[in-house]
């Protein structure tokens, strides 16, 4: 397939190239020159506007950072620019409002569309291992599901318009959460006088066991390999965090949700990300328990 791929950060420049190494011919546009220029070294064809690189392709990808920015690339350069045939995905984490918002736009123009943000970071965007949740009509979810594949070791479909980023709003807003209580869990076992390895013998395989713990353990040389372990330089950024946990607060400002529990991970996070840590783990929340 011809695919435009627009957005190549660190979570797009690596997807474009997984594109390219399935064998699509990648058209790319980023803002970012740098960016740009990596994008053709890793054999994609780029272009310097959105328009010209949405010309004569079967889909558009796109990875941006937040949902205005998606808005207006869609209702600017996309919508009305790319051949009506072409599917669109927006892998980027946004709004749900937005989300179904620019799916109706589009819809609106005779274009299909799906939501499909992403779980997994930088790593698994450049090893082709991401979990896309999708949200989108049947048929759409069809069409996306190969490309999708080609970047991601799971496609899950996860409803209509929207319930793609509704998804991932719930999953991230659980994830603070859980990180939150086994930092919490960690410090207080060893102001207990508890060894904290001895604490997660007996947690990870007791009724405190999480992802946070046996998966991403927030306490250096504990658990398997993690950012803790290399001075919590981000895997996932604590800024990234604060950015879900905000588009959850207000997912649930919209949907009438009580969230106590995400409220409170939110305004901790805001803390952190105010005291200058934005660019570290999203783990090293653990440094001010
Ligand atoms: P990033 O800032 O590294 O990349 C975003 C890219 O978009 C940049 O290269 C920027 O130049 C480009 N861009 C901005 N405005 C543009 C425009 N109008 N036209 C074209 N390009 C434009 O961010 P990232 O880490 O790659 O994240 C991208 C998305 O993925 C975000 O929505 C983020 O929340 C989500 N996400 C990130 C991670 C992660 O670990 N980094 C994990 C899951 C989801």
């Amino acid at each position: 397939m011809i695919i435009a791929f627009i957005g190549l950060g660190n979570m797009g420049g690596g997807m474009a190239v997984n594109l390219v190494k399935a064998g699509h011919r990648v058209r790319a546009f980023d803002l970012a020159p740098e960016a740009l220029a990596r994008a053709a070294q890793n054999g994609c064809a780029t272009f310097t506007n959105v328009r010209e690189a949405v010309q004569g392709v079967d889909a558009v990808v796109s990875m941006l950072p937040n949902g205005a920015i998606v808005d207006s690339v869609y209702a600017g350069d996309v919508i009305g620019h790319a051949p009506v045939s072409a599917l669109l995905l927006d892998c980027s984490t946004i709004d749900v409002a937005t989300a179904k918002q620019v799916c109706g736009a589009a819809a609106a123009g005779g274009y299909a569309m799906v939501d499909a943000p992403v779980s997994g970071g930088i790593a698994a965007a450049n090893a082709g291992t991401l979990t896309f949740m999708v949200g989108g009509e049947d048929p759409d979810f069809a069409r996306a599901e190969p490309i999708l594949k080609a970047m991601g070791k799971a496609v899950i479909h996860a409803g209509g318009a929207g319930a793609g980023q509704a998804a991932k709003v719930c999953n991230n807003m659980l994830l603070g959460i859980h990180m939150l209580g086994t930092c919490e869990a960690f410090a207080m076992a060893g102001r207990l006088g508890l060894d904290p390895q001895k604490f997660y013998d007996i947690a990870s395989v007791s009724s405190g066991q999480n992802w946070s713990m046996t998966s991403y353990c927030p306490l250096p040389g504990v658990g398997p390999k993690s950012p803790a372990d290399n001075d919590y330089a981000a895997g996932f950024a604590a800024a990234l965090m604060l950015k879900d946990l905000k588009l959850a607060m207000d997912a649930a400002q919209t949907a009438g949700s009580k969230v106590p529990m995400g409220a409170r991970a939110a305004e901790l996070y805001a803390d952190f990300v105010a005291q200058g840590q934005g660019g570290m783990d999203f783990s090293a929340i653990i440094t001010t328990l």
